[in-house]
């Protein structure tokens, strides 16, 4: 069995050519006679490896200098906590959007650590709309968290919202997938195992002038000063996880950067929801206005074809598709790493099956 098509949510497929480079230096990396795993992460090798990494994402997202950016260990959830442990003193108020499951989940966390207060929430209409901004009730505490690409239930902010309070964004599903303008955030979080890299990292870009807040009682391993004093290495960090997404940047760069991949993305996501709105046979519910690039959750007129319909995508190497336990039906995730060819062969698929079953 060759490799198949993955549109897996997380971990997520990686591009093939940074795997064959891992492969063919797995063994002998760089002349050190041993693999990356296998070095000291306070060696000239990694060093030097960290640091492509940090200056590779700042040339893709354009991070200015006011910006730190941490490799931190524990995924996008650990971030739940980290957020209002730097960024709010015990007792401080923050605002949460709810659109989502991520940002339900990220608001019960950052509760038990600030005066959370929801500014919207958008579960009346089962998360598959923004909430007018016209009715937002927000406070403007220490922050302002929301989730810009809602994994499960495909649901993407078309525009950076205004907020009173600074912007924290968890778009561990959404980064690197088009151009964004770093200045409009305080704070962006991502674990890496949707669209960057392989699980076991977060990477966070926060605004110096957000820096130096952190409660006294903060974990010094969620400290984003504390990583950013001691360059991401306060304790041993995940070195392959670094190194396997230093490559992915280097690959997004030599495609021509996030312009080029988002024009991709782009392409690939309007083919898909084209082929989905044009059928009656299968259904995306999502607000076109708010339509995910990443995630695209759809269901078929009958349910009792799911099985089937799985069944089949999979005997043709199409894998991962169905939806999440809480929405029921199919999601392909389309991320960076998905090529154009493996949502040409998704298509192909849902067209013939409704010919066969529609
Ligand atoms: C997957 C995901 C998370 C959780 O990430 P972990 O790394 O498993 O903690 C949080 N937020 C969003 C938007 C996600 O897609």
């Amino acid at each position: 069995m060759g490799r198949t098509h993955n549109f897996c949510a997380g971990p997520a497929a990686l591009p093939e050519p940074v795997l064959a480079r891992a492969r063919d230096e797995l063994l002998e990396w760089q002349g050190q006679g041993a693999s990356v795993m296998e070095v000291s992460h306070r060696s000239k090798a990694f060093e030097s490896v960290a640091r492509e990494a940090e200056a590779a994402l700042r040339r893709l997202l354009n991070i200015s200098n006011d910006y730190a950016v941490l490799f931190q260990q524990g995924g996008a959830s650990q971030q739940f906590a980290a957020v209002p442990l730097n960024l709010a003193e015990e007792g401080a108020a923050a605002d949460y959007l709810v659109t989502g499951q991520w940002s339900k989940k990220a608001l019960a966390e950052g509760a038990r650590f600030v005066e959370a207060h929801v500014v919207a929430d958008g579960s009346a209409d089962n998360f598959m709309s923004i909430p007018d901004s016209d009715v937002w009730s927000e406070q403007g505490g220490c922050y302002f968290h929301y989730c810009p690409n809602e994994t499960i239930g495909g649901l993407e902010f078309p525009n950076v919202p205004e907020t009173l309070a600074p912007l924290v964004a968890d778009m561990s599903s959404t980064l690197l997938s088009r151009p964004i303008d770093v200045s409009k955030f305080g704070v962006i979080y991502a674990g890496a195992q949707k669209n960057i890299g392989p699980a076991g990292l977060a990477l966070v870009i926060v605004r110096r002038d957000l820096l130096g807040k952190a409660r006294a009682s903060c974990p010094a391993v969620l400290n984003w000063d504390n990583a950013e004093n001691n360059g991401s290495m306060y304790n041993t960090p995940p070195t392959f996880a670094i190194y396997l997404t230093g490559l992915v940047f280097a690959w997004l760069e030599e495609l021509g950067g996030l312009a080029a991949m988002s024009a991709i993305n782009e392409r690939k996501a309007s083919r898909l929801y084209g082929l989905i709105d044009e059928s009656s046979f299968y259904h995306n519910p999502v607000d076109r206005s708010a339509r995910s690039w990443m995630n695209v959750p759809f269901t078929l007129a009958d349910s009792a074809l799911d099985a089937t319909f799985l069944e089949e995508a999979e005997s043709r190497g199409l894998m991962n598709l169905k939806g999440h336990r809480s929405v029921g039906g199919m999601r392909a995730s389309i991320y960076n790493a998905v090529s154009e060819a493996s949502v040409e062969a998704l298509c192909d698929f849902m067209h013939q099956f409704e010919q066969r079953y529609g």
